[in-house]
Parts: C-alpha cells; sequence; structure tokens
C-alpha cells in the first residue's frame, strides 16, 4: 500500500502516482468533491427541464442538471435531490423524479442480476466485435466523442446518439462501446451505463433506438449546418426497423430469490468494534452512514491499483476522485492510498456502507457493515422493464 499526499497539488500526484494506471484525458470542468456537489446542488432549478432535458446545443438551450457525477458517488443521495425539487413546477419536478427513479432502477437491477448485466439482457444484439463505432467525419458523432473525451460528461440524448452509431448504425459490440464510454464518464457507472446502453441498443427492450439526422437537428441544429456532409449525409433517414429474436430467458428477472443479499442489510451490522472508516467509490459523501456514524474515527480511502491498472480510466476520473477526497480532508482526518482496498479491509477493523455492486462481495471480515441509503426498497418481482419494477415499488 502507498500512501498518497492528499494535500499535494493533484496534477502532480496523477503524474507521479498514478502514472500506468490511467489512459490520459486530461481533466473534467465538473469540479468533485461535496463541497462543489452542495454548491450544484443550491444552485439548482429545473423549470423547463421537461422540456429542455435532452437539448444537446447552443450549450445555453441545456435543461439537464449535470449533478449526475454527484448522485453516481453518492456525494448528492437520491432522497437528496429528490426533496430539493419539491417545490419546482410539476410538470418539471415528475420528469426529474422519473429520471431519478431511473437512477435508483439501475441500481437495482445491478444490485440483483449482478455481472449478467455484461450479456445481452434479453433480446440478441451486436455484442462483441471489437472496432471504434464513431468513426470521424459527421460533425454530430464528432462533437459527443469530443465532449465525451474532454469533458467526461454528456447529455442523455447525445450517450443515445453514441450508442446507437456505434451499434445499430455500425454493427460493431455494444459492449466495447460501453468500456469505452465507461472509461471516459465522471459519472460512469456500470449499473447506469450497462443499463443505458442496453435500452438504446435494444438488448433490454427488443426495438433498437435508430439515431438520424431528425435528431441533430431537433437538438443540436447548428451541427448539420456546419458539417463537412451535410449534402450527403450518412443517417438522412432512420436506419430500419427490426425486432431483435429474444435472448435466453433469465428467471432473475422476474423475481429475486435472494432480497436479502441484493438489498443489503437493513439494520447496522456489528461484529466488531471499528478503528477506522473505509469509503468506497459507491460512496464518498458526507452523508456516507458509516462516516457519520463515527465521527470521531479516522477515514480511509484505498484506490484499487490492479482495478486501475486493468481499466485504465480516463485522467478525468482519477482527478474528480482526488478532488473529492482533498475536499473531504478539510473536514475528517483522512488517509488515502493505493493498494488493495479489500485486502485493506481484511486486515484492519473497518465501518463501511454496503454497496450494491457485485464487487461489495469481495469485503471480508468487516467490522461494521452501514445499509445503503436507497431511494426506494428493492422488491422481489418483477424488474424485467422500467414500468414493470417500478409498478411493484412500495
Ligand atoms: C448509453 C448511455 C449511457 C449512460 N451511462 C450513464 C452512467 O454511466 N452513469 C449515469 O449516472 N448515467 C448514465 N446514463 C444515464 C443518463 O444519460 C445520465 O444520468 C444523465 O445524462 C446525466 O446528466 P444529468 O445529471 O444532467 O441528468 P438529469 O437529466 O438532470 O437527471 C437527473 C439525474 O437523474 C438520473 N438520470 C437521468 N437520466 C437517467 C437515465 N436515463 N438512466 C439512469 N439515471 C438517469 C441521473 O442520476 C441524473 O443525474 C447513460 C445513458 C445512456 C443512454
Amino acid at each position: 500500500m502507498k500512501l498518497l499526499d492528499i494535500g499535494a497539488d493533484l496534477e502532480s500526484i496523477v503524474s507521479h502516482e498514478f502514472e500506468s494506471l490511467h489512459s490520459g484525458g486530461g481533466r473534467s470542468s465538473i469540479q468533485g468533491g461535496q463541497t462543489a456537489a452542495d454548491h450544484a446542488l443550491s444552485k439548482l432549478d429545473i423549470t423547463g427541464y421537461a422540456n429542455n432535458r435532452s437539448e444537446v446545443l447552443p450549450l445555453a438551450a441545456r435543461g439537464a442538471s449535470v449533478l449526475s457525477p454527484y448522485i453516481r458517488h453518492n456525494l448528492l443521495p437520491l432522497q437528496r435531490v429528490w426533496d430539493r425539487v419539491s417545490k419546482a413546477p410539476f410538470s418539471d419536478r415528475e420528469k426529474f423524479r422519473d429520471e431519478l427513479l431511473w437512477q435508483e432502477y439501475a441500481r437495482h437491477l445491478y444490485a440483483r442480476i449482478g455481472t449478467r448485466l455484461f450479456n445481452n439482457l434479453r433480446f440478441e444484439q451486436i455484442w462483441d466485435g471489437p472496432g471504434n463505432g464513431w468513426p470521424e467525419g459527421m460533425a454530430c458523432v464528432d462533437f459527443a466523442a469530443t465532449e465525451l473525451r474532454e469533458d467526461g460528461w454528456l447529455v442523455n440524448q447525445s450517450r443515445m446518439w453514441l450508442a446507437s452509431h456505434w451499434t445499430v448504425r455500425n454493427s460493431l459490440g455494444w459492449l466495447h462501446g460501453q468500456e469505452e464510454m465507461y472509461r471516459h464518464l465522471i459519472d460512469g457507472s456500470r449499473a447506469a451505463n450497462l443499463l443505458g446502453w442496453q435500452w438504446t441498443v435494444g438488448s433490454g427492450t427488443g426495438k433498437p433506438y435508430g439515431f438520424a439526422r431528425w435528431q441533430v437537428q431537433k437538438r443540436a441544429p447548428e451541427l448539420c449546418g456546419s458539417c463537412a456532409l451535410k449534402s450527403k449525409c450518412p443517417i438522412q433517414e432512420f436506419p430500419e426497423e427490426i425486432s431483435l429474436n429474444a435472448a435466453p430467458f433469465d428467471g432473475l428477472l422476474l423475481s429475486d430469490p435472494d432480497l436479502e443479499a441484493t438489498t443489503g442489510p437493513l439494520i447496522v451490522q456489528e461484529n466488531h468494534e471499528p478503528t477506522t472508516v473505509l469509503l468506497t467509490i459507491d460512496s464518498l459523501g458526507d452523508a456516507d452512514p458509516a462516516l457519520i456514524a463515527n465521527p470521531d474515527l479516522p477515514v480511509i480511502f484505498v484506490f484499487n491499483e490492479s482495478a486501475l491498472r486493468k481499466l485504465q480510466l480516463s485522467s478525468k476520473r482519477i482527478f474528480f476522485y482526488l478532488e473529492t477526497l482533498q475536499d473531504l480532508a478539510t473536514r475528517r482526518q483522512l488517509s488515502v492510498y493505493i493498494g488493495d482496498p479489500y485486502e485493506f479491509a481484511y486486515k484492519n477493523s473497518v465501518s463501511v456502507t454496503y454497496a450494491p455492486v457485485p464487487s461489495f462481495l469481495k469485503f471480508k471480515n468487516l467490522a461494521e457493515i452501514h445499509p445503503y441509503p436507497w431511494l426506494k426498497s428493492p422488491h422481489p418481482l418483477s424488474i424485467r422493464s422500467f414500468s414493470a419494477w417500478r409498478g411493484k415499488l412500495k
């Protein structure tokens, strides 16, 4: 385990300590940290959201909140964001809360079916097959791919364009496209990214989303005007509508035989006395239940060296985490390491908050496990579609 000096200049930390643990890509304009998250939430105004959430250009027309990096890492728990919009105009509030529920749905789905979400969920779609699904030349694809690679954040609409273009237009395996997007997104989560890809390319729904010039003219008209291919647009027409064949049926989509394992503990599991709080990537905020329950304990975060070496995430993501930790260090006694978080947890008495992701099972011998801050409790009934899942929520 290597201890980092979290008070040092972040550019120097990334270049010296994370060499070979990222794939470059600079820094996002979106700042990490609880302070930045609180500031973004305090400025949130969703008036007009229902009409404008999908606008891509001009930038001033965008209605999306840009809260996703904070929500993904639980710097902003979903309940807090939900409550924050209680006085917003009705249609904007309903649409926005619907999207918060999509985030919760992604978490429930991934918690229940785990790594099976990496495979075609309900319908057969091109899954494997490497290559670059975003070749240069079209102004719309170039714009979205550049924003992804330079800033690490995209509106939902651009994510759909890119996913559809990769697989529906260019017939490349969606698994590789989602990996490329995941590497760059500072809100990148397996749950929401896999769901987003499966729902766009049709493996989750049976109906692939067709990307065509029509959407670009509606959501970012200036792009078509400046495109070198404007008189021979390769996506002038919608792609042919096709029905995908059903994939082998997964019974877990209909019922959950182990709701307890999906949900995690409902009350604090106390195994022995903790001496430190361990934060995970899924819960980095001041509202982390283990952090709140142990206000006097030192706090530890361990970057997972072998996972980072393998994933080769963009440096934008590393900077976002470091900014978040540097901000936390102004309020808590924090030590940050590069090493093996599971080994650290095994050998030390740590208090940790449950995370609804398959890798949480790698933690053994935890001193204390705190419940995950669900927006809605997982249920054991159908989760095969958003509406089926939502209809059974309490
Ligand atoms: C191909 C693809 C990949 C995606 N990958 C991710 C990802 O890795 N991480 C991620 O958080 N979201 C992902 N999404 C969902 C969505 O695009 C982003 O959450 C949203 O664009 C973030 O911007 P925002 O915060 O301004 O969202 P807003 O429109 O302001 O919505 C508020 C919040 O609701 C949630 N939300 C909104 N739309 C969705 C959605 N479709 N699915 C799940 N949650 C949603 C997010 O937490 C978001 O911050 C993906 C969507 C697609 C189509």
